[in-house]
């Protein structure tokens, strides 16, 4: 039995795992990623060469739950090979939106809806989900029966004892597993710095209603739009505090509307208005969910802090919240956004004045731990986090006298034999950026629009007839201090490019264009300072 992390060990984000056993394969987890810095690239994904050579052998992908990190990759996957997904309602709900807005066509989909308490045959593997409490509904751990034991994959959890859903982690079913016999746990690592979790997802229920209670006029609160235990909540706080709910936003629409589609959501039809009829209404009486909690550039909480958004101005007197966390990477425009919320003269809460207003959905370390102790796993195997995480994660399972532990990031083939994990081989892997527009980019074309971003651009192009000019240099520049519109510059450019045509001589091992680029790149860090890409182009007449 072997285990060949492809995404999300070694890093955050894009979760999935193959599991190999009795020479077939099965895949826990098809997740994305997103781009910390700003390059045009849409989203990230692992790379499938391993499962794509091996296709033949493939018998389906298990989503453990419906969040980006685990579903988003599916349509890179599916675009390459057919195989069935199992996992809860709203896992496949999201997926099935997101596969279609790829366009895939509903009959394509070979989904399979699986529910605690089950057991599933997925080729030779025997997997039952196990219900957890997470920050999204219907979470799941995966026991799966090999050759070599249970495999017990934790999933995203928390041990909030009371969450909205009504759903806590089913912790005697993990105890009854623990007493089988646990070969290898593998459990989520993303919180292990967090010694607790700040609180329950009721404690955020009850902070949100105070502030909530309190605010004069028009509140709006920022979060991420997947957690519809928050959303439950907010529906009973709109409902005791005389508020409607009003929803701005395509991600609330959709985890809504899916949401509702399941069962998991109930809000009366006459809690929500739309964002037409906020104008008409009293301050006082409304409600309004926001996403773009990051600050993402279309949100519709960005354009509210910018005071671009076209149905909505908030004005003195309203307050904002955002009930989330700051995603690393994302710092400086989520504070920039709150620097323009209060610009406008609102009240702002967040998680920096008020730690209540958002909680994680991912255990701290003392509920790790608890995993750790319920499970008993003769070996451990940490997943989801930097090797940083992971190294900390193994720690803590040898503390509480797991003797076997296993660090490796993806690409590692892990081989289990019932009591000892070993690497036994690599596999290709990798991260897949794909472009705005939905083609891949290359690592060279992001070091392109890396150095492009970092030094701008001048461009000259040369009209020749055998080593005559036929006109003077066309020159164009962008991003360059002191050239950019400044027709001295751009002509004293144009000028060293023809001086450069002129006195360029055949047989120094240089051609034409290169000679011309390097001496138009001396001038240009003359002139701003800078050393820009410095492209030449050559149209000959002869
Ligand atoms: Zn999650
Ligand atoms: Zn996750």
């Amino acid at each position: 039995m072997r285990l060949i992390p492809l995404g999300g060990l070694g890093e955050i984000g894009m979760n999935c795992l193959v599991v190999e056993d009795h020479g077939r394969l099965m895949i826990v987890d098809c997740g994305a990623a997103f781009p910390e810095d700003d390059l045009g690239v849409d989203v990230i994904h692992p790379d499938f060469d391993y499962v794509i050579r091996n296709r033949d052998r493939l018998d389906g992908v298990f989503l453990t739950h419906g969040h980006e990190d685990h579903i988003g990759a599916l349509p890179y996957l599916l675009s390459e090979l057919e195989t069935p997904v199992w996992g809860p309602p709203h896992a496949l709900g999201m997926a099935r939106k997101r596969l279609l807005e790829h366009g895939f066509g509903p009959n394509e989909l070979d989904f399979r809806t699986a529910t605690p308490g089950n057991r599933y045959a997925v080729g030779p593997f025997e997997v039952e989900p196990v219900r957890v409490a997470h920050s999204i509904v219907e979470a799941s751990a995966l026991a799966i029966r090999t050759s070599a034991g249970i495999v017990f994959h934790s999933g995203d959890f928390n041990f909030d004892p009371d969450p909205p859903d009504g759903e806590p982690t089913d912790e005697a079913r993990i105890r009854e597993l623990g007493d089988e016999g646990i070969g290898i746990l593998l459990s989520d690592s993303t919180n292990i710095d967090v010694p607790e979790r700040a609180g329950s997802e009721r404690s955020v229920g009850s902070v949100l209603e105070r502030l909530i209670e309190a605010a004069p006029a028009r509140v709006v609160v920022a979060l991420f739009a997947s957690n519809i235990q928050r959303l439950m909540l907010l529906g009973e706080i709109a409902r005791r505090t005389g508020r409607k709910l009003c929803l701005l936003g395509r991600s609330l629409d959709a985890q809504s509307t899916i949401a509702r589609e399941i069962g998991r959501l109930s809000w009366l039809s006459d809690l929500l208005v739309s964002a037409d009829e906020l104008r008409e209404m009293d301050r006082k009486r409304v409600l309004i969910l926001a996403g773009g909690t990051q600050a993402e550039r279309l949100s519709a909480m960005r354009r509210l802090a910018d005071g671009v958004h076209p149905l909505l101005e908030l004005v003195p007197g309203d307050t904002v919240i955002l009930s989330s966390r700051v995603i690393p990477g994302n710092d400086r425009p989520v504070i920039a956004m709150m620097n323009a919320l209060y610009r406008r003269g609102l009240t702002v809460h967040t998680r920096i004045n008020e730690p209540g207003v958002h909680t994680s959905g991912h255990a701290g370390r003392s509920e790790q731990r608890r995993m750790l102790e319920l499970t008993r796993p003769r070996c451990f195997m940490p997943v989801h986090g930097t090797l940083h995480h992971l190294l900390r994660h193994a720690e803590l399972a040898r503390s509480v006298g797991v003797k076997e532990t296993i660090v490796v990031e993806n690409g590692a083939a892990v081989g289990f034999d019932g009591e000892r994990a070993v690497q036994v081989d690599a596999v290709r892997s990798g991260r897949v950026a794909v472009a705005i527009g939905g083609e891949v980019l290359s690592q060279e074309n992001l070091h392109r629009r890396q150095e492009l971003g970092r030094m701008g651009i001048v461009t000259v192009a040369l009209a020749l007839d055998g080593r005559k000019l036929l006109g003077p240099p066309v020159v164009a520049t962008r991003g360059i201090p002191n050239v950019d519109g400044e027709e001295p510059a751009q002509r004293s450019l144009a000028l060293e490019a023809a001086r450069a045509v002129e006195q360029f001589r055949e047989g120094r091992g240089l051609e034409l264009p290169e000679h011309v680029r390097r001496t138009v790149r001396r001038k240009v860090e003359d002139l701003s300072g800078t050393r820009p890409v410095v492209e030449v182009s050559v149209v000959r007449a002869d």
